[in-house]
C-alpha cells in the first residue's frame, strides 16, 4: 500500500496538532462530533427531499465508544460518509488553508491561537491521538475504505468492510507520558465534554454505559449490565426558551459553530410568531476576519427549514453592509427544495431578512446608546461596511445607516455619529464641517481648519479614504450641508482686505499665478488662515483627498484633478515678503511662490513635482 503525502499546508497544520502544547485539547471532541452532525444533516437533508428515499428518524445518530484496553476513542456517525476520493480530498488537504496562512504568518508560534481561535476540524484529533482511523462508507455505494495516519508522515486509504453508511473516527489515544490523556478515555470525562460542547447538537449522541442494578432475589448484591444513553439535550439552542438560556450557552454555541473566534459582541435571539414564522440567533463578531475586506469573504447566515439545515451560508438573508452579522434563522414556513436559484424570489424569505435587518439595526442602535465603548470597537471593525452601505447604491441604504456611522472630530478627537455633532452645532453654524487627510493628528494640524475652530465649530475628520465618497452621496444629514474646510466657498468671514489693497493685491496674485505655471487656478487672500502663510483650497466637486484616492486606483488616468486655489495669508509677515519682492526683485517672487506652493502641496501631503528644484529654491532663499 502506498503512502500519500499531506498537502503541504495540511502537513503545517498536522504538525502544529501533533506538537501542540495548547492546554485546551479536549475541543478535537467538539470538532468530530460537529463534522459528523454535519455528515448527518446532508443525508438526512438527502432523505427528506427523495421520496424514493425511505428512512426512519432513528437511523440518525452519532456513537462513541471507548476501549480502555485498546486506548481508542472511537466517534461513529450515520452520516453521509466519504468516498475513497473523499476520503483523499477531505483529510489529505486543509480546506480553511487561507485562515491557517493568515493565523500562521501573523502569530502563533506554538499553534495555541490558530487551535483556540478558528478551531482546526478533523486535524485536531492528532492532539490527542498517535494515530488516526477513518472507516466510511458513502452514501449511495456499496464499497467502505479505510483512511489512517499517525501524523504527519502521510496517510494511506484501503478497500475495507463496514456494514452501514457513515463513519467511524477511531482515535489511538497517545500514552500519556509528559501530559495526561487517559482522561480522554474516562467515560465520564467523555460525557462531562460532550454535555460541555456539544448539548445542542440535534441528532442523538449515543454512549454505552455500564450501570448497575440490584441483582434479582437479593438485597445487596449488585449485577453490572450496559445501557445505551443519550449524552446531549438535542433541542437545538435557538429551540430553547431565551430564559433557560445563559450567555455562555451562545457564547459556546457560536464557537462550536466557528461563527467566530473570540467572544461575540453582542447576541440576539430573536423568535417571531406570525404569517412567517422564524427563530434566529444573530451574533456580532468583536473583530473582522482576516478576509472580511476582500472579495473572498462569503457572508450569510445559515438556514434551517424546521431544524434541517438547508445551506450554511444563505447570503439573501444579509445586506452587505451587514455582512459581518453571523448567526441561524429557522423557519418552518419555509421550503426544504428551496435553491440558491429560487431563494431570491422567495417571499417568505424577504420577509425574514427585510426583518433580520431591522432587527440588526436596532441592536446596533441600543448597542450605541447604552455601550458606547462596544460600540465603537464595532465601527472600528465593521464601520467600513457601513459607509460602504451608505455609498453603493446611490445612497438608497441612508435612512438605515447614516444613524450609524461615526467620524473622529475636533471635539475630543473621539468617534462621534452625525447626530451628536448636530446637538454641538453653533446656533450661527450653517454647515457640517470636515477636513480630510491621512489620520487624525495630520488632519487637526492642517491650516485650513483654524479659522473653524477660532470660531469654535467643530470639524469630522476623514481619514478613512471612503469618507468623502460617502459624503457626497449623503448631501447632508438631517438637511444640514457638509462642507469641506477647503472648499473655496467656505462663506464664513468678510475679507480684510480694503478695495485699495484688493486692487494693488490683484496684480501681485496674478503674477504668482503665472510663475506657477497652470498649477492653481488662483491665487488669492485667505479669509480662513490665521498663523500659517499658506494653503490650497479647491473648487468643484473634488477635492485633494479625493484626487489622492481616484490617483491611486488601478487604471487611473490621471485625468481627474482637484481644482486648486493657492490662498496666502495676507496678515503674515511673509506676505510682506512677496510684497517687497514683487517690487524690487521679480526673480525672487517666482522662486518663493513655487516654493510656497511646493510648502502648501506638502502640508497636503501630495508629493512634488521636482524636489531637487524645490530644495535647491529653498537653499538659494536661505542665503
Ligand atoms: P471542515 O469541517 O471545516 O470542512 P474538517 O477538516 O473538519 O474541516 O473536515 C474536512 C472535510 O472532511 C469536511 O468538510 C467534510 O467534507 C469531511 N468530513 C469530516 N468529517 C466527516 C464525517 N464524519 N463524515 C463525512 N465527512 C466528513
Amino acid at each position: 500500500m502506498t503512502k500519500k503525502q499531506f498537502q503541504s499546508e495540511s502537513k503545517r497544520l498536522l504538525d502544529l496538532m501533533i506538537n501542540s502544547i495548547y492546554t485546551n485539547k479536549e475541543i478535537f471532541l467538539r470538532e468530530l462530533i460537529s463534522n459528523a452532525s454535519d455528515a448527518i444533516d446532508k443525508s438526512y437533508y438527502k432523505s427528506l427531499i427523495d421520496s424514493d428515499i425511505t428512512f426512519n428518524k432513528d437511523d440518525f445518530y452519532i456513537r462513541i465508544s471507548i476501549n480502555e484496553d485498546e486506548r481508542t476513542l472511537t466517534i461513529s456517525d450515520t452520516g453521509i460518509g466519504m468516498s475513497e476520493e473523499e476520503l483523499d480530498l477531505n483529510l489529505g488537504t486543509i480546506a480553511k488553508s487561507g485562515s491557517f496562512e493568515f493565523k500562521e504568518n501573523n502569530q502563533a508560534k506554538d499553534g495555541v491561537d490558530i487551535i483556540g481561535q478558528f478551531g482546526v476540524g478533523f486535524y485536531s484529533a492528532f492532539m490527542v491521538a498517535e494515530k488516526v482511523t477513518v472507516i466510511s462508507k458513502a452514501f449511495g455505494t456499496d464499497e467502505a475504505y479505510k483512511w489512517e495516519s499517525t501524523g504527519a508522515d502521510g496517510y494511506t486509504i484501503s478497500p475495507c468492510e463496514k456494514d452501514s453508511v457513515g463513519t467511524d473516527i477511531i482515535l489511538k489515544i497517545k500514552e500519556s507520558e509528559d501530559e495526561e490523556y487517559d482522561e480522554f478515555l474516562d467515560l465520564y470525562n467523555i460525557k462531562s465534554l460532550v454535555k460541555k460542547y456539544s448539548d445542542f447538537i440535534k441528532y442523538p449522541i449515543k454512549m454505552m454505559v455500564k450501570k448497575k442494578k440490584l441483582k434479582e432475589g437479593t438485597e445487596n448484591e449488585y449485577e453490572e449490565y450496559f445501557e445505551d444513553e443519550v449524552l446531549n439535550s438535542m433541542v437545538p439552542i435557538w429551540r430553547k426558551n431565551k430564559s433557560e438560556l445563559k450567555e455562555e450557552d451562545y457564547e459556546n454555541f457560536y464557537k462550536e459553530k466557528h461563527f467566530g473566534f473570540e467572544k461575540p459582541l453582542k447576541y440576539t435571539h430573536v423568535s417571531v410568531e406570525g404569517i412567517t414564522s422564524y427563530n434566529a440567533i444573530l451574533y456580532i463578531p468583536a473583530r473582522a476576519p482576516f478576509d472580511f475586506y476582500t472579495k473572498e469573504f462569503e457572508k450569510g447566515l445559515e438556514l434551517y427549514s424546521n431544524g434541517v439545515l438547508i445551506m450554511k451560508k444563505c447570503g439573501d438573508l444579509l445586506p452587505d453592509y451587514f455582512g459581518f452579522v453571523q448567526g441561524l434563522v429557522d423557519s418552518a414556513d419555509l421550503s426544504l427544495n428551496i435553491s440558491r436559484e429560487t431563494l431570491q424570489q422567495d417571499r417568505q424569505l424577504q420577509f425574514i431578512a427585510k426583518r433580520i435587518k431591522d432587527k440588526i439595526k436596532s441592536e446596533l442602535l441600543s448597542m450605541l446608546k447604552e455601550e458606547r465603548e462596544k460600540y465603537e470597537t464595532f465601527f472600528e471593525n465593521f464601520g467600513r461596511t457601513l459607509k460602504f452601505g451608505l455609498y453603493s447604491e446611490w445612497g438608497a441604504n441612508k435612512e438605515t445607516l447614516e444613524d450609524l456611522i461615526m467620524f473622529y472630530s475636533s471635539h475630543e478627537k473621539k468617534l462621534v455619529t452625525l447626530d451628536e455633532y448636530l446637538s454641538r452645532m453653533k446656533e450661527d453654524q450653517k454647515y457640517i464641517y470636515y477636513a480630510a487627510g491621512e489620520s487624525v493628528d495630520k488632519v487637526s494640524k492642517l491650516p485650513q481648519t483654524e479659522l473653524i475652530k477660532d470660531k469654535g465649530y467643530e470639524i469630522l475628520y476623514f481619514i478613512d479614504e471612503i469618507d468623502e465618497f460617502v459624503i457626497k452621496v449623503l448631501l447632508n444629514y438631517k438637511d444640514k450641508e457638509f462642507k469641506n474646510v477647503s472648499s473655496s466657498d467656505l462663506d464664513l468671514e468678510e475679507s480684510t482686505e480694503t478695495t485699495e489693497e484688493k486692487k494693488e493685491n490683484k496684480d501681485l496674485f496674478s503674477f504668482i499665478k503665472d510663475s506657477l505655471d497652470g498649477k492653481v487656478k488662483e491665487v488669492r487672500a485667505s479669509k480662513r488662515l490665521k498663523t500659517h502663510p499658506v494653503c490650497l483650497a479647491t473648487e468643484g466637486e473634488v477635492s485633494i483627498e479625493m484626487e489622492k484616492v481616484l490617483r491611486a486606483m488601478p487604471n487611473n488616468n490621471n485625468l481627474v484633478q482637484a481644482e486648486k486655489i493657492l490662498e496666502i495669508n495676507t496678515d503674515h509677515h511673509i506676505f510682506e515678503k512677496l510684497q517687497k519682492a514683487y517690487k524690487d526683485d521679480k526673480e525672487k517672487l517666482k522662486k518663493l511662490s513655487k516654493v510656497l506652493f511646493n510648502q502648501a502641496l506638502l502640508i497636503e501631503g501630495l508629493s512634488i513635482e521636482d524636489p531637487v528644484q524645490y530644495a535647491n529654491d529653498v537653499y538659494e532663499l536661505l542665503e
